[in-house]
């Protein structure tokens, strides 16, 4: 029975310092004529599409699935080209993981993100890393990181024909929501405080297991790689 990872992506995997929130901003103008202060918005760990919605509500904007389908195209559009011109890179120890767990005969891997699968694509590709993920939970298959969980694991599922004991699922990720999808679906939860929440307010949530970065050796034996 192998063991399953499922990977955030954001502050994760990747930094794409700043382009993503960028592109945000840029498409909110173009599509709600906006001028978005991502600081007043707790977009962090919300599903792109709720993001989307977040920010029409918090300048009364009705909805309009129409605009935010453009809105949301737009900002994948955008994600690409910021991030050509952004110092976005790959997190420490990352590499090392997904590369173990990649040539493990008793490892899975796969992504369970807030990310639209084309933005999520877009930011892994130009660092080598999409390929190692063949199944995932994306923003189009729901809006709520909650319930991207289960899909996750169905599609873990049905890509390895296999199932997986909770015990042996593993989520990983920077954010509150992260920690909350992991208990949602019964799995363990690995919190790396690479992103914008620190140690002592991710322990507040009671992570599995928490680290200040995956390199620390501690994570391999964690992982059973
Ligand atoms: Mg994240």
């Amino acid at each position: 029975m192998p063991d399953l990872l499922l990977w955030d992506l954001d502050e994760t995997l990747v930094t794409t310092a700043g382009a993503g929130e960028r592109s945000i901003v840029r498409s909110a103008h173009k599509h709600w004529s906006v001028d978005v202060d991502l600081s007043l918005i707790p977009y962090a760990g919300c599903t792109d599409r709720r993001i989307g919605h977040l920010i029409r509500r918090h300048f009364g904007i009705g909805d309009n699935e129409s605009i935010l389908r453009a809105y949301l195209d737009d900002f994948v559009n955008f994600v690409s080209e910021e991030l050509s011109q952004s110092d976005a890179r790959i997190l420490p120890g990352v590499s090392g993981i997904v590369e173990a767990v990649h040539i493990s005969p008793d490892h899975e891997q796969g992504l369970l993100t807030g990310n639209l699968r084309a933005a999520a694509e877009a930011k892994l590709v130009p660092f080598g890393l999409w390929d190692y993920f063949s199944f995932g939970a994306f923003a189009d298959d729901a809006i709520e990181r909650l319930d991207l969980g289960p899909i996750a694991l169905a599609r873990a599922s049905e890509y390895c024909a296999s199932t997986f004991v909770r015990e042996a699922v593993t989520v990983i990720g920077d954010t509150p929501h992260d920690i909350a999808c992991a208990r949602a679906i019964g799995a363990r939860s690995l919190a790396v405080a690479s992103g914008r929440f620190t140690m002592d307010q991710l322990a507040e949530c009671e992570p599995t297991f928490l680290v200040d970065s995956l390199e620390e050796p501690a994570v391999l034996s964690f992982l059973s790689l």
